[in-house]
């Protein structure tokens, strides 16, 4: 028995919960995949193509535009909350912001307007909560991007229903110290590698961010310890210590920009970038991108968060971030949408892709 019956899928909201009560902590999509593969092909109106638990489907109405609307069908770990919760006007449970909400509007508009005015794509992809090298349209990104062309993309990311455009790279680096095993009753015979990490604490303590302004869009900048580890045994000086560090970076500097920044920051240490994701300008001045905006109210801001409007920007699609959650939510235990939010979002869409 499916879960995504026609009724569902005619009701942004049903939509929602439906979605959020699949359970899919990433690396177990294959349920909610298999979903919303077979909801999308008994409408008959799309193709589709599965890339493990990734599903492009596709109109192919011969418009001369095509408008790709994507969202990940993975969360973080369940929190104790899990499944949804009705209460009122709001829905609480893991994933309705972040960003099953978001993935249901991109769903019910792939169900609900067979006839859009331009042609539309539709990407319901994995491993997004993950490092990056796991994410869904990114490999796609790499493999098949044919299956990702469009003029422009429109991600269904937590935005509490305002455009947001851009967004923040993001860069992980392990910064190492090393030292000398000894027994610590003969510690002057050592050198103790965690004693060697307080300057690099203390430089993170002692960093100014920079906020920045790139078309028209205010971003700020963090740098932080996400981890720290070290040590031997009870008895031992450790002979390495280690901090990860987090870098989230504004859209006016590249990757190769940001890692020489790290670098500067802790000279003199060992730096070894683990995991990197690009940032994305905000793109406002294409002309898809301005339409959508107007669309969808006209106000804009700056994406502080990675998202994957990334991999659009490196495959040459502008992006932005729209969806009915509210960033500040997401990953939260007591994470919830409004009702309200979601149905106005369904609206701007809806007004955005039907003929007039
Ligand atoms: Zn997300």
């Amino acid at each position: 028995m499916t879960v995504l019956s026609e009724a569902v899928l005619a009701d942004p909201v049903a939509l929602t919960r439906a979605l959020c009560d699949i359970p899919s902590v990433s690396w177990n999509e294959a349920e909610i995949c298999d979903e919303v593969e077979a909801a999308l092909k008994r409408l008959g109106h799309l193709t589709t193509e599965r890339v493990g638990n990734t599903l492009i489907a596709r109109t192919d109405l011969g418009r001369g535009r095509r408008v790709m609307l994507a969202g990940h069908l993975d969360t973080v770990p369940v929190n104790d909350n899990f499944p949804t919760r009705l209460d009122g006007d709001v829905l609480w449970g893991l994933g309705t912001s972040d960003m099953k909400s978001g993935t249901a509007l991109a769903l019910w508009i792939a169900a609900t307007v067979p006839e859009p005015k331009f042609d539309l794509s539709f990407a319901f992809y994995d491993c997004e909560e993950i490092e990056a090298e796991h994410n869904g349209l990114n490999k796609l990104s790499k493999t098949r991007p044919e299956l990702l062309a469009a003029d422009f993309a429109i991600l269904l990311e937590p935005t509490y229903g305002l455009v947001e455009a851009g967004c923040q790279g993001t860069m992980r680096v392990r910064v190492t110290t090393s030292g000398k095993r000894a027994h610590s009753a003969r510690s002057w015979k050592g050198e103790n590698a965690i004693h060697k990490i307080a300057p690099v604490l203390e430089r993170l303590n002692a960093y100014e961010a920079r906020e920045v302004e790139v078309d028209r869009c205010t971003y700020r900048e963090g740098l932080n310890a996400v981890f720290i580890g070290g040590g031997v045994a009870g008895n031992v000086i450790p002979d390495q210590a280690w901090v990860d560090v987090n870098f989230r970076f504004a859209p006016d500097r590249d990757e190769a920009a940001a890692e020489a920044h790290v670098r500067e920051v802790f000279a003199g240490f060992d730096v070894h970038v683990s995991d990197t994701a690009p940032s994305c300008r905000p793109g406002l001045d294409r002309p898809e991108a301005a339409e959508f905006v107007a669309a969808a109210g006209g106000e804009f801001r700056a994406k502080l968060g990675w998202t994957d409007v990334a991999r659009f920007a490196t495959l040459g699609i502008p992006a932005v971030n729209f969806g009915p959650g509210d960033p500040n939510l997401a990953h939260k235990q007591d994470e919830r949408v409004e009702i309200p939010r979601i149905r106005a979002c369904a609206d701007a869409l809806r007004a955005y892709v039907e003929e007039t």
